[in-house]
């Protein structure tokens, strides 16, 4: 780990009612009460968010939405707008997730049309790229990577991409058990500060989180945020659960 201080956020997907919703944030902020060298997020559903973070507030845990629309309202059935999202109380927003771009149509394109928004509305965002099982097998990760970069940070300034948090997500290791070794994850995020490096310059991209993201679990936590681009994480399952949540977090801690 370097410099940079280390984010850990929990992607809850759709799991939790909002009632369970507020009982897991309020074991979380429990648990990581004495955590204050690392950003901890969690992102519950959109109907969770309100509550979650009244739960949450004057606690070191911040609020994420799952996903955001361009358009600050109108005619689009199933999106959720900036403002919507910052009046429940969120701070961050996660963009371009595998499963949003493997099941619901998301592109480069529509991530930098989102990431666009929630820059301007002042959201954190946290960028989410990541290969297929069949791209790393035929070897052109790195082309993926680099496409998908700087399709989602097409036109933004470096400036706003000092603001964005990344996050590597190998799909083939997301809710599958697989984790990538931290080798294979140190090269891809190398990789991903390179190309911010080309889009902002090399000051810019060494202040970037990078987030790795891909069944993190407690035990393997430590060797994977110990790579030198490597700072912090995006969890899915194991953020279900308070104290596999915390132990990940404390992973995270110098
Ligand atoms: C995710 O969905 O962002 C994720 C990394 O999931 P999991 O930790 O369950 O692999």
């Amino acid at each position: 780990m370097s410099n940079r201080r280390p984010i850990v956020a929990g992607n809850w997907k759709m799991n939790k009612t909002v009632d369970e919703s507020e009982s897991l944030a309020r074991e979380v902020a429990g648990v990581v009460s004495g955590v204050d060298d690392v950003d901890v997020v969690v992102c519950p559903t959109f109907t969770g968010l309100d509550r979650v973070s009244a739960a949450v507030a004057g606690t070191n845990i911040e609020v994420g939405g799952q996903n955001v629309h361009w358009e600050s309202e109108g005619a689009y059935t199933g999106e959720i707008s900036t403002a919507m999202l910052l009046t429940a109380g969120c701070s961050h927003v996660i963009l371009g997730h595998s499963e949003r771009r493997q099941f619901f149509g998301e592109t480069d394109e529509t991530v930098n049309r989102r990431l666009r928004a929630a820059i301007e509305a002042g959201l954190t965002p946290i960028v989410c790229v990541g290969e297929s099982q069949s791209e790393r097998e035929s070897g052109t990760t790195a082309r993926v990577i680099s496409a998908q970069v700087n399709g989602a940070l097409e036109g933004i300034g470096s400036d706003d991409v000092a603001r964005i948090v990344m996050a590597y997500e190998p799909v083939w290791a997301i809710g599958t058990g697989l984790t990538a070794t931290p080798e294979q994850a140190e090269e891809v995020h190398a990789q991903i500060r390179g190309e911010l490096a080309g889009l902002a310059g090399q000051s810019t991209a060494d202040g970037v989180r990078i987030q790795y993201g891909g069944s993190v679990k407690p035990d393997n936590a430590v060797e994977l945020f110990s790579k030198p681009d490597i700072d912090g994480g995006l969890i899915g399952g194991a953020s279900l659960e308070a104290d596999s949540f915390a132990a990940i977090v404390k992973a995270a801690e110098s």
